[in-house]
């Protein structure tokens, strides 16, 4: 595979978007930037942007040889991907296992309380509205997704959630929420996209409870490379 990159398509807050020479190709690189609380809170988290890179890839491929489709095409470097071009249908589908943040806020759940049974939420992308979380009516009244598409999504957030779930155990380490993004494909499939890393997911070590993922940006605890680091080497090992 011989992809290159043309122009800079976007911007956002933790990746770069780029053309490619292929027209079914694009090209994402990682950033160190981090953001929260809708980019009122800016940083850095210096390595971030390779560790996500290498995260999200390795998950990917894991979720592809159990059968969910992705975007993901094929590791160029450190910090850069090829992905599949998609159209990203604008809803965030978030799982959770376990409360914690907005959850907790909300409902009042304490956090930790471990859930009865996984939950799925759907929030609109939209950050000038702050990204508000919409139902299924909402979504099918305003055409966000089709109904077909919305039963896809459904289904393999929650088989992507066992996955991941059994996987980060085994590593000592409670899978407690995670937000996925899907995208449409020229010939109208709904297939994975964007990240799977410490961004988006909420990452526990299981004995200790200790967090190992952004919240310790968001709340100003400390360590937040290190935890990040160690992601990477429970996932990697030495290797890492
Ligand atoms: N999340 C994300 N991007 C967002 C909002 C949430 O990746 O724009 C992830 C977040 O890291 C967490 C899960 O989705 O793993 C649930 O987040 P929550 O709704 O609790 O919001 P937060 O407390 O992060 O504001």
């Amino acid at each position: 595979m011989n992809i290159q990159k043309t122009e800079q398509l976007y911007e956002g807050k933790a990746k770069k978007v780029f053309a490619t020479n292929d027209p079914a190709y694009y090209i994402v690189s990682y950033k160190d930037d981090a953001t929260a609380f809708d980019g009122l809170k800016k940083g850095t988290i210096a390595g971030k942007g390779a560790i996500n890179n290498r995260v999200t890839n390795y998950m990917m491929a894991m979720l592809e040889k159990k059968g969910i489709p992705t975007h993901f095409v094929e590791e160029l470097s450190e910090r850069e991907t090829v992905v599949r071009k998609v159209q990203i249908v604008p809803l965030e589908v978030i799982i959770r296992n376990i409360a914690a943040g907005s959850f907790s806020k909300r409902f009042g759940v304490p956090e930790g309380v471990v859930l009865k049974r996984p939950t799925i939420e759907f929030c609109l992308k939209d950050d000038d509205l702050h990204d508000p979380m919409v139902n299924e009516y909402h979504i099918l009244a305003c055409e966000w997704a089709t109904e077909e598409e919305l039963k896809t999504i459904t289904d393999m957030a929650f088989r992507i959630n066992a996955i991941m779930k059994e996987f980060f155990l085994k590593l000592n380490i409670e899978l407690v929420d995670f937000k996925l993004e899907f995208g449409r494909t020229p010939d109208g499939k709904v297939i994975l996209a964007d990240e799977i890393s410490p961004d988006t997911c909420r990452f526990w070590d299981a004995k200790t409870h200790e967090k190992l993922d952004k919240d310790r940006f968001r709340r100003d605890l400390g360590h937040v490379e290190e935890a990040y680091q160690e992601i990477l080497h429970r996932m990697f090992g030495e290797k890492a």
